[in-house]
């Protein structure tokens, strides 16, 4: 059944999200009793409690299905209970019974759609058959599979040229569907293959691609409860892998001890109340972090080298004793310049870029060189500045000092937001996959792939804005909602021609389309995935490039629902059988029929995955080689791990205005809005909100609670506005304010990315407050 509720609508026309009905200061400790209610009661009212006891008890089980959400690895020890609050919502989500009638399609035109907020959109349900709109309509309707696929192939077999269409991809996709999509559109023709990556973890890859030859993290699972000393910088771990407290109270237990950096003083780096644990239910369960450092925005790169500056003081001071020698020597490049680049480093710009004291970059740089073993992890707080790829080379310049790569307990640990986005880019989703991968594919099935690299997310968008792409496919996600700078992304997909989005629920991306849309409706992880051979897995990877098995252990909530593999192996047969010379020599049918047959070739292609179906049908599957983990061989040009020069550049922003970052709140995944709450952050019942330190606050002139608009700043000229906020008062550091993706995503520049990635900057936006 279909349910309609309430919806604050802008007078323009654009949806806006209430402001909270109260505020309250924010929780210094996670999870505990309000962790199992807030995942249980929404789980059982949403699911029933047969369900939710199926599939809670099966999720992250060797013999289950992979949460849909982030990326956190599994034990090899599994409890009964292995998820987390949010790991249970987002199962509720996906699984929930409820789903969109076909008059629905009646009742709310596209016009209508528009005026929703994301929370609104996700409330109405599993999607269940594929509709279409027409050029010209306001309305979706209901068609068969057979037409769904018979316009996607008449509309592409219609382009001028391959590279006029875009694919873009979500991190849920499984590894299976990956492989045969990525075949699929370049069999089409054009590499352009731009994914959620592109938007997060692309900094980390090409940060650690050029540095230590992987872009992937350095450490396994195992490793956490192996440290001395874990480096927390820019993630919100409570929220966003919460699985990952258990993992730093093991640390703790075993005489860690754990420094967070951070803007904001997050409860889940705080304290964690573990809910299987008496001593986490009853008791005060564990502190976290024995250092906070509360850092401004931006200033991370400056704080990595002023320690990395005093790590090699130290080692001037009593040679012989701090540096690891050996392991430079023998396997490292680059010590020289960097020590030369780090002694004219100016401590005052260090100081002002921060936000913080010496004595405090004292106490980190001492930390680190008495830990034997020390990980630096990160997530979006590092990834999406404009200096993100240097300041994650800074990280491993001081991991490599004193050789915390490829020993236990040590190492690069990128944390992955969603669940397969790793996965994806292993099954070669990606716009510049290298040659080597491309020729691979060519020899596995008679193809001449394009060698031409392809668009990524913001450069999608820039190609539809000015008519380059016209056609956009979409498996799974939202990317008008994830993308920066709304207004103009919603402006250059409406441009399009033809928009199609495989999905489970309803998001932006189907309410913001092309001139012609279609919405293809695909099973979710939870649901039982039956092919001609009989039952199907997939398989996924999660942030430490251990691969595994994901089984679904529900019915599907509709018949007629197809999986994500049968929608692109068909579209494939649909779009490039069209083509004069016939569909080509890839046999899509029986990679559809049997899944084995997509894991054979995913075998001979994919560096790593020899063997793949029966390395995938071992108990908990297995870990991908990784030269720099493994052994400490780096695949770099000259086989070395590189220290590297990179030159100090502050955000610098005028006085009377703010640096802004986009948060997510602890009851959100991406741009999935479970609840309007945030309780750790003692907001609730609304999403329109700036947070912003009350020293601030005073010296703009404005008090708690009122209304303002925030401008964002950029020097294109375009004022971007996000209107009708309510400030809050907050401890974040001085000078920095925060409001929440994807509502502030409309502050940030298309233009604005990061060097090298290309990442959206949302880290870092001037902005100035004006009263509403
Ligand atoms: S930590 Fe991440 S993967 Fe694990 S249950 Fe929670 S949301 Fe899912």
């Amino acid at each position: 059944m279909t349910t309609q509720q309430p919806e604050e609508v802008r007078d323009d026309g654009e949806p806006q999200e209430p402001q909270p009905t109260a505020t309250r200061p924010p929780k210094d400790w996670a999870a505990g009793v309000p962790g199992i209610v807030h995942a249980l009661v929404p789980a059982v009212r949403g699911m029933g409690a047969g369900r939710t006891a199926k599939l809670l008890l099966s999720m992250n089980h060797k013999d289950g299905f992979d949460c849909m959400s982030c990326a956190w690895p599994d034990p090899d020890r599994r409890k009964p209970a292995e998820f987390c609050e949010n790991g249970a919502k987002a199962v509720t989500w996906e699984a929930t019974p409820l789903v969109v009638e076909p008059e629905f399609w009646a009742e709310h035109p596209l016009s209508d759609l528009r005026t929703r907020t994301e929370h609104w959109l996700g409330q109405q349900g599993r999607l269940v058959e594929p509709v279409h709109k027409a050029a010209g309509s306001d309305h979706y309707v209901p068609v068969s599979w057979e037409e769904a696929f018979g316009i996607v192939a008449d509309r592409l077999g219609g382009l001028a040229t391959p590279d006029e269409a875009s694919f873009y991809t979500s991190g849920r996709t499984s590894n299976e569907a990956a492989f045969v999509y990525q075949l699929f559109v370049r069999a089409f023709g054009t590499n352009n293959l731009p994914d959620c990556s592109n938007m997060c973890h692309e900094s980390t890859g090409a940060a650690l691609g050029e540095t230590i030859g992987v872009g992937k993290a350095t450490i396994t699972y195992d490793d956490f409860a192996l440290a001395d000393l874990i480096v927390i910088m820019g993630q919100n771990p409570g929220s966003n892998h919460p699985r990952m407290l258990t993992a730093l109270e093991e640390a703790k237990q075993h005489g860690a001890s754990i420094v967070a950096v951070n803007p904001l003083p997050e409860a889940g780096l705080k304290r964690y109340k573990n809910p299987q644990t008496v001593r986490g239910l009853a008791g005060r369960g564990t502190e976290l972090a024995d250092q906070f450092l509360q850092i401004r925005l931006g200033g991370d790169m400056a704080l990595l080298q002023a320690v990395s500056k005093r790590v090699l003081e130290a080692e001037a001071a009593a040679p012989g004793t701090v540096l690891d020698h050996a392991f430079l020597a023998e396997r490292t490049s680059g010590l020289e310049e960097l020590a030369a680049h780090l002694a004219d480093l100016d401590e005052a710009a260090v100081l002002a870029a921060t936000g913080l004291t010496s004595r405090e970059i004292d106490e980190l740089a001492d930390r680190y060189v008495r830990a034997d073993n020390v990980i630096v992890t990160w997530a979006m707080g590092l990834t999406q500045h404009a200096k993100a790829v240097p300041t994650i080379k800074e990280i491993v310049n001081l991991l490599l000092l004193r050789g915390n790569i490829g020993r236990p307990g040590a190492g690069a640990s990128p944390i992955r937001g969603h669940s397969n986005v790793q996965g994806d880019r292993t099954m070669g989703i990606w716009e510049q996959m290298p040659d080597g991968f491309l020729d691979a594919l060519d020899a596995e099935f008679g193809l001449q792939v394009p060698r031409a690299h392809g668009l990524d997310a913001v450069g999608t968008v820039e190609a539809m804005a000015d008519g380059r792409v016209k056609a956009l496919v979409a498996l799974g996600g939202n990317l008008v909602g994830a993308i920066s700078d709304t207004v103009a992304a919603e402006a250059a997909v409406a441009r399009t021609d033809l928009t199609v989005q495989i999905s489970t629920k309803l998001n932006r991306s189907h309410a913001v389309v092309g001139r012609e849309a279609l919405i293809l409706p695909t099973l979710g992880r939870t649901e039982i995935d039956r092919q001609a051979s009989g039952e199907q897995f997939v398989s996924v990877e999660d942030t430490v490039c251990a691969v595994h098995a994901s089984r679904g252990k529900v019915g599907p909530v509709a018949p007629g629902l197809l999986s994500e593999v049968s929608i692109v192996t068909r579209m494939a047969r649909a779009v490039l059988g069209r083509r004069p010379g016939g569909p080509g020599p890839v046999d899509w049918a029986a990679m559809e029929r049997d899944y084995d047959a997509i894991r054979e070739h995913v075998a001979r292609v994919v560096p790593g995955c020899e063997g793949y179906n029966a390395k995938i049908r071992r108990e908990g599957g297995f870990r991908l080689p990784h030269g720099p983990r493994d052994s400490r061989t780096f695949p770099t040009d000259d086989g070395r791990a590189h220290l590297t020069v990179n030159e100090l550049a502050p955000v610098e922003c005028p006085p009377g205005r703010l640096l802004l970052q986009t948060i997510r709140s602890h009851d959100q995944f991406n741009t999935t809005i479970y609840r309007r709450d945030d309780r750790y952050r003692g907001i609730k019942g609304g999403r329109a909100v700036v947070l912003v330190n009350p020293d601030d606050l005073a010296e703009l002139g404005l008090a708690d609670g009122v209304t303002v608009d925030v401008h964002g700043e950029y020097h294109d000229g375009v004022d971007r506005v996000l209107r009708g906020q309510r400030v809050v008062a907050y401890p974040t550091a001085r000078g920095c304010a925060a409001a929440y993706f994807p509502e502030a995503n409309v502050l940030v520049p298309l233009g604005a990315t990061a060097e090298t990635s290309r990442t959206p900057v949302s880290k870092a936006v001037v902005v100035r407050l004006e009263p509403a």
